[in-house]
């Protein structure tokens, strides 16, 4: 009992801090991935961008509070306007300057069970509560499966959904001719992921999209985390190797009656927590995370 007042006394520390952060203090950065392809860092998911005469195609927003200062970052490589705005699953750090965004005229665009959990109010887990969105954030275009977006007439943009994995929204955005994968959360560069079971994600869905996306990809391929630094198809299949490992481990644990309390107690990750484990994520909260998604 001690130790679930403790992890609520946490979460809403860092719920506070989240309210309290100094948005002036968050930085833009811009990276070029590919041709006419960008990288934005700032605070949140990594945001893409496709520049085309066309406009400015975009792929996640971060926060509300930094939609100004990402706006200003894209203008210093293109004075085209932002289009269309494609988000990769329904999370506020992906899809905060949604509103704003929407409020200048970019159409947006993703999973219906992105726009079916940004309209409705949605329960995260240990009380934290997400209220529905604004009309001006919401995707105008959804889709169930799969669609590919022209960013002039010969240059594809494909959007594919992956089922249950991070959420049960998520999409990647797949750049053929430049050979750039966005994964969204599916993928955390060099940490372990954060499995929203709340929302439909889970671990064996997690694992079978990321062997989709080593399908797409190859040995050239740029690939863009949610989080994380660019990566490529060598990190990504150790990432999926890592996870399977896990997934096995846990599996065994569990068919063996062990509760979540005697699996976290048995150190079945520990040969990546140095590495992996330091982040938003360690090794209790992935532990937890493939024991209750497990059937
Ligand atoms: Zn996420």
């Amino acid at each position: 009992m001690k130790k679930y007042i403790l992890t609520i006394f946490i979460a809403t520390i860092a719920i506070t801090l989240q309210a309290q952060r100094d948005w002036s203090k968050v930085e833009i950065t811009v990276e070029k991935a590919a041709e006419n392809i960008y990288v934005l860092k700032g605070s949140g998911g990594n945001i893409g961008i496709a520049v085309s005469e066309n406009g400015v195609y975009m792929i996640d927003d971060q926060f509300e509070q930094l939609t100004d200062k990402i706006l200003a970052a894209i203008a210093t490589v293109t004075d085209q306007p932002v289009r269309f705005l494609v988000n990769t699953h329904w999370h506020g750090d992906h899809t905060g300057g949604n509103e704003n965004l929407g409020n200048k005229g970019t159409i947006i665009i993703a999973h219906e069970n992105v726009r079916k959990r940004m309209s409705t109010k949605q329960f995260r887990g240990m009380g934290r509560i997400v209220e529905p969105s604004p009309p001006a954030a919401l995707p105008q275009i959804t889709f169930s499966d799969d669609m590919t977006i022209y960013l002039d007439s010969i240059t594809p943009m494909m959007v594919i959904h992956v089922h249950d994995a991070h959420t049960d929204g998520d999409s990647f955005v797949y750049f053929p001719k430049q050979n750039v994968l966005h994964m969204g959360d599916t993928f955390f560069g060099g940490n372990y992921p954060f499995i929203d079971l709340n929302s439909g994600g889970s671990i064996d869905g997690l694992i079978t999209a990321i062997n989709k996306a080593l399908f797409i990809v190859n040995e050239k391929t740029i690939i863009i985390p949610g989080h994380g630094n660019l990566s490529n198809r060598q990190e990504l299949k150790t990432y999926r190797n890592v996870l399977a490992d896990i997934r096995e481990r846990v599996k065994t644990a569990k068919s063996d009656g062990k509760t979540l309390e005697e699996v976290k107690e048995m150190g079945l990750t520990k040969e990546w927590d140095e590495t992996r484990g330091q982040g938003f994520i360690n090794a209790e909260k992935i532990i937890e995370f493939v024991y209750n998604s497990l059937p």
